[in-house]
Parts: C-alpha cells; sequence; structure tokens
C-alpha cells in the first residue's frame, strides 16, 4: 500500500469517528481491495460500504428495540417447532415479512395452555423489532395496571398517546384473570386507540365467547373483539401442552373446558 493509500486511510478513519460511523474504516479498507480485483466503479464501492455501515446500524437498532420490548425471554420463529403445530405454518409465515405491521392489522393467538402462544407473540415481536418497529410485550394484567396507575394520575390519554409511538404492542394471556369493570373499560380504551393504528398481538387461553366473563361485560368484550377482529388474523393453536411433552402427560384440565379459568 502506497503513502496516498495510507493518508486516505487515515483520513477515513478519522471522518468515520467524526460521522459516528467506525465501521465504514473497516470497511473502507476490506472492500477496497475487492473493489479492485474486481474492477468496481467508484459509485459500487461506496454503495458497498454504506451498505454495510447501514445494515450494521438496523441490526443494532433491532437489538435495542428487542431489549426495550420487555419480553419475558427470546423465542424465535427459528427455533419454533413447526410439527407441533403444523396448521399454523403457513399463516406465520405470512406475517413474518411484517407486512401486518405496516397495515396495523392485528394477531391473536388462541389455544390451551403450553401450546407456544406466548413463544409465537415473542417471535413476531422480534420479527416487528427487525422490520423497525418499536414494541411493547406485557400481560393483561400488567396492562391494566399500567394504565389504572396513569389514569389515576390523569395521565391517560397521554399514555394512549405514546403507546400510540409503538408499532406493536403485545397483550399476554388475557382470560387467566378476569377484570374489574374499571380496568375492562381501561382495556377498551387500549384497543379503541390502537385500532386501524396500530397492531396489537394478544394471546388467550380461551375462545371469545369465553371473554365476555373476563371482562365482566358482555356489551364491553363484543365491542373490544369486533375492533380487534376487524383487521386481524386469529390463529388457533391446538393439541397438548409442549412443555409436558414426554412426561406421560397428555392434556391439562383446562385443555378439556376451555371456558374456565385456568393458572399456567
Ligand atoms: P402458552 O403461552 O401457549 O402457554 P408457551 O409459548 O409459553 O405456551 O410455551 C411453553 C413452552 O414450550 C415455552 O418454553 C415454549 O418456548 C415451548 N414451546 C411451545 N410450543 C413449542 C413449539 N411448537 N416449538 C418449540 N417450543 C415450543
Ligand atoms: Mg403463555
Amino acid at each position: 500500500m502506497g503513502t496516498r493509500h495510507t493518508e486516505a486511510t487515515k483520513q477515513i478513519s478519522y471522518l468515520s469517528g467524526a460521522l459516528k460511523a467506525p465501521r465504514i474504516t473497516e470497511a473502507a479498507s476490506r472492500l477496497a481491495d475487492h473493489a479492485r480485483d474486481a474492477n468496481w466503479s467508484y459509485e459500487d464501492y461506496l454503495a458497498a460500504v454504506l451498505e454495510r455501515e447501514v445494515s450494521a446500524r438496523n441490526a443494532s437498532g433491532a437489538e435495542l428495540r428487542i431489549k426495550a420490548a420487555g419480553f419475558p425471554g427470546r423465542k424465535t420463529l427459528e427455533d419454533f417447532d413447526w410439527d407441533a403445530q403444523p396448521a399454523l405454518r403457513q399463516q406465520i409465515a405470512a406475517l413474518s415479512s411484517g407486512a401486518f405491521l405496516a397495515e396495523a392489522r392485528n394477531v391473536v393467538l388462541l389455544g390451551p395452555p403450553g401450546t407456544g402462544k406466548t413463544h409465537l407473540a415473542i417471535a413476531l415481536g422480534i420479527v416487528a423489532a427487525r422490520h423497525g418497529h418499536r414494541v411493547l410485550f406485557a400481560t393483561a394484567t400488567d396492562w391494566v395496571t399500567r394504565l389504572s396507575e396513569a389514569h389515576q394520575h390523569g395521565r391517560l390519554p397521554g399514555e394512549l398517546a405514546r403507546l400510540r409511538r409503538y408499532g406493536l404492542i403485545i397483550i399476554d394471556e388475557v382470560g387467566y384473570l378476569p377484570f374489574e369493570q374499571d380496568a375492562a373499560n381501561l382495556f377498551f380504551q387500549l384497543v379503541s386507540s390502537r385500532y386501524e393504528h396500530a397492531s396489537l398481538i394478544l394471546t388467550s387461553n380461551l375462545p371469545f365467547s369465553g371473554w365476555g366473563g373476563v371482562f365482566g361485560d358482555q356489551a364491553v368484550a363484543a365491542a373490544m373483539i369486533d375492533r380487534i377482529v376487524h383487521h386481524a388474523d386469529v390463529l388457533t393453536l391446538k393439541g397438548a401442552s409442549y412443555r409436558l411433552r414426554g412426561r406421560g402427560i397428555n392434556s391439562l384440565p383446562s385443555t378439556k373446558t376451555t371456558t374456565e379459568q385456568t393458572t399456567d
């Protein structure tokens, strides 16, 4: 490498530092030899260097969004065993394009305990983070606590507005605990504020017909379900709990009477 290269290399290193893009230094020198060998145009070379920086930034942005989402664990579509839920493979593959987020569509995962509802909700949350969307995950009970607090301090409209800036909100375990009337109304407001604006993923061990009991009011439940499913993919998971596989236990009491409460 001649003196001119060395000078230019030093300058690239300084300038990429000034741009807060230190990876450009490495990409520039690594790709330069390759570009000379392959007779790349200046434009091709610049595009390749910038592309490395942008994809590295996107990846670290996604990682930050995944950390901020509050997932209870890291579960991906890659580690989901489709043999346990063969009917879902196609539907989830379609969702994994992330198009549902741009269209503010919802996803509802219904099924007995242990069938992978939370796993798939997290996995789709990770997909959303990788597509550049901010994501927040919490159980239905935690959401109600959060909204009640905001409501008590007169901050509910502000909180709902803040939450609308998240492309995806995940509400896990609707139906594990029944709500007070107040809580049901707060929940309804959350659903309404996102309707046709940003996506929700909900999971529940109850069929929709059991939601009236959870919200303590058939009319509130019906109005909410109406808004949720108007633009939604409803996926039904089936079978025995994945947690109990190979333990000689084939079903839980709740898998037989789906309208009963369960504590998973
Ligand atoms: P649910 O939310 O429906 O009660 P989870 O998603 O929490 O069930 O699943 C229970 C456990 O079993 C989790 O550790 C999850 O990762 C795992 N699991 C469930 N279904 C599958 C599957 N099809 N492939 C791989 N792991 C699964
Ligand atoms: Mg779960």
